[in-house]
């Protein structure tokens, strides 16, 4: 039910004004076909992936011998779907000795998603540290504290301005000798300084493969869904400089942007694994593609 109730904006958004079409057009013809496009791409799906799921339902419409518009829509959702297809979906840091960095530009929600994220895995049992990684910024580390106490879970940090990879060094450490099964990295995401940013990551990357070598690895990107194409140039600047394995979209709730989720599974062929709806620590869904798209043509 919640994941339905935070997306009624982007729901609204797009799925109103399909069904005006589906119901307004008397034959399937390029107008029709236009029609749905702009919605789509007004719906923050993007253009490369809208114009790939209209080749897509064209084809269907044909195949399957379509006439009636109204008929068309149940081809649209399997279009959709078909476009949001990504290989990797599994949460192995949810099973196995894990460490997760989480990277993201300032005001995001990356410190509200670590914080949530740590809460999650407590609540599955396992056993969490954080690291405070993103020593840049002043009150980051403060606000860190207050949700890894929220969360019942360890915090490892470091002075401002302190070295972000002996952080890391000190909480692999920490994590090793309490026996933790998750250690929750919150890494910096300076974009525009590409260059430091790669070296920070590849410091923190080389000291978890020395110390930590047999642990998973995960790194989450976390983007801010109510600024839709911005979001994903972001995930793209920073598949440049990492090896990004999930996405987190943060403040889904309320936003009428959500159509982002098709165009990163799609333009990236990288899943997001959950979506943000509020600011309490319970306001982190895992996302599965198919349920999204069910609910947005609900
Ligand atoms: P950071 O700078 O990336 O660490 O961002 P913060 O975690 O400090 O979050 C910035 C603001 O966004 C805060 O006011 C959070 O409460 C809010 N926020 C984070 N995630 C969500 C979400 O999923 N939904 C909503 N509505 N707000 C969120």
């Amino acid at each position: 039910g919640r994941l339905v109730a935070g997306l009624t904006k982007t729901r609204d958004n797009i799925v109103s004004g399909i069904d005006s079409i589906f119901s307004g057009f008397s034959s399937i013809d390029d107008d029709f076909y236009e029609e749905i496009e702009e919605i789509l791409i007004m719906g923050d799906l993007g253009v490369k992936a809208t114009e790939e799921i209209i080749e897509n339902l064209k084809a269907k419409v044909k195949e399957n011998k379509i006439k009636e518009p109204a008929a068309c829509k149940q081809l649209l959702i399997d279009s959709i779907k078909e476009q949001m297809r990504v290989e990797d979906t599994a949460y192995r840091f949810e099973e196995e000795k894990s460490v997760v960095l989480v990277i993201g530009v300032n005001g995001v929600g990356k410190t509200t998603t670590v914080g949530k994220l740590a809460g999650k895995l407590k609540d599955q049992g396992r056993k969490v540290v954080i690291a405070a990684a993103d020593t840049f910024r002043a009150a980051a580390g403060d606000q860190l504290a207050e949700w890894a106490n929220r969360a019942g879970v360890e915090m490892i940090g470091g002075q401002e301005g302190a070295d972000p990879a002996s952080v890391v060094f000190d909480a692999v450490a920490s994590a090793k000798s309490k026996g933790a099964d998750v250690l929750l990295c919150d890494t910096a995401g300076r974009l525009h300084n590409k260059k430091n940013l790669m070296e920070e990551l590849r410091k923190m990357n080389r000291i978890i493969d020395r110390e930590f070598p047999d642990a998973y690895r995960e790194t989450l990107v976390v983007l801010d869904a109510t600024t839709g194409q911005n979001a994903l140039s972001q995930a793209k600047q920073f598949g440049e400089v990492a090896d990004i394995t999930g996405i987190v979209l943060t403040k889904m709730d309320g936003t009428a942007k959500g159509g982002i989720a098709v165009a990163i599974q799609s333009e990236l062929n990288i899943p997001v694994k959950y979506i943000g709806v509020g600011e309490t620590i319970e306001d982190l869904q895992k996302f599965d593609a198919d349920e999204f798209v069910n609910a947005l043509f609900k």
